[in-house]
């Protein structure tokens, strides 16, 4: 059913970055300890993920393109307390629907890789690949034009998709990432330890401008960095909130985030932090959205007041 998969396809390949995140969390989901990203036009044109996580079996390629078959839930109550970072399991077949798509994967301890395009009938061919897999989607929204007019410039499209990039490298320093755009290389990080990753995508200058947060209250706590206004020179931008190592825009935390820098932080400008909130996962629920950016506290007043008071008391505190 095409027509149902475009549909279901609009709400989480909104454009090349949704794509790319989706790619990236199946291989993550896949225990891939090293990725590559290539890209060309902005993702439009081409994404191609190399990881070299656990592959997929011959007789799961065609499986893996199917909607709704998730390897990663077996029954209702692993939606309460998913760990891996997919689970919808049309997040394949979706892309699939919208741009041609196309697995190449060798499983542990087969003898070689077998390719699969995501065509109506097609059949796996035997591939060359050492490890892993590699997806690749080309000419994203080339069966739905209408959809493609609301794609944005290729720097635009770009910029998405190496925000994704940056997130993902964000929340997992212990994986090596590269990042290639139109064949050339934008980064290529090795794995590292949380402090040094933070370094590799937000910059010295920001670290060296930022104060280090550390906070814990009951089921939550908050680590990272968030910039000293009196410290920064030229600091970037950028807000990078994750919770339980997931990228989120959360009003709740924005709201506190404002409030904490409010006296110390002039003009319209967002105070730049790289910040990690944990809390119990009862406590939040993070299917709210498909894109998942959002979440929704259970008790979102406590999480304000936590995140609030932990800025607030670290930036009045004396530098040491
Ligand atoms: P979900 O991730 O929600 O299960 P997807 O459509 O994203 O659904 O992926 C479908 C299935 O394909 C996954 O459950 C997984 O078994 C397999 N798969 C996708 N990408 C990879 C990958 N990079 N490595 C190993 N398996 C993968
Ligand atoms: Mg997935």
């Amino acid at each position: 059913d095409l027509l149902i998969s475009q549909i279901a396809a609009g709400e989480v390949v909104e454009r090349p970055a949704s794509v790319l995140k989706e790619l990236l969390e199946n291989s993550l989901d896949a225990g891939s300890k090293a990725i590559q990203v290539h890209l060309e036009e902005g993702g439009v044109k081409l994404i191609r993920i190399t990881d070299d996580g656990c592959g997929i079996a011959k007789d799961e390629l065609a499986l893996a393109l199917t909607r709704h078959a998730t390897s990663k839930i077996t029954s209702l109550d692993d939606l309460e307390r998913v760990g891996t970072l997919g689970f919808r399991g049309e997040a394949l077949a979706s892309v699939a629907s919208v741009a041609r798509l196309s697995l190449t994967s060798r499983e542990r301890g087969a003898s070689h890789a077998w390719k699969l395009r995501g065509e109506p009938a097609a059949e796996p061919e035997p591939a060359a690949l050492m490890a892993g897999t590699v997806v690749e989607m080309r000419d994203l929204y080339f069966n739905t034009p209408a959809r493609r007019k609301f794609l944005k410039s290729e720097s635009t499209e770009f910029a998405h998709c190496a925000d994704a990039v940056r997130r993902l490298a964000l929340t997992r320093p212990d994986v090596a990432l590269s990042l290639t755009h139109n064949g050339r290389s934008l980064f290529q990080l090795a794995p590292a330890d949380a402090g040094r990753r933070i370094a590799d995508i937000l910059g010295e200058e920001f670290i060296g401008a930022a104060r280090n947060i550390e906070a814990v209250s009951g089921p939550l706590t908050l680590a990272g960095f968030a910039i000293d206004p009196t410290r920064a020179t030229d600091a970037k931008d950028g807000q990078y909130v994750f919770v339980n190592g997931r990228f989120v825009r959360d009003k709740i935390i924005g709201h506190a985030l404002r409030e904490a820098y409010r006296d110390v932080l002039h003009g319209s400008r967002q105070p730049a932090v790289c910040l990690f909130l944990n809390i119990d996962p009862a406590l939040v629920d993070v299917n709210v959205h498909p894109a998942k950016t959002e979440v929704r506290f259970r008790d979102s007043r406590a999480v304000h007041q936590f995140v609030f008071h932990a800025i607030q008391r670290t930036l009045a505190a004396p530098v040491r």
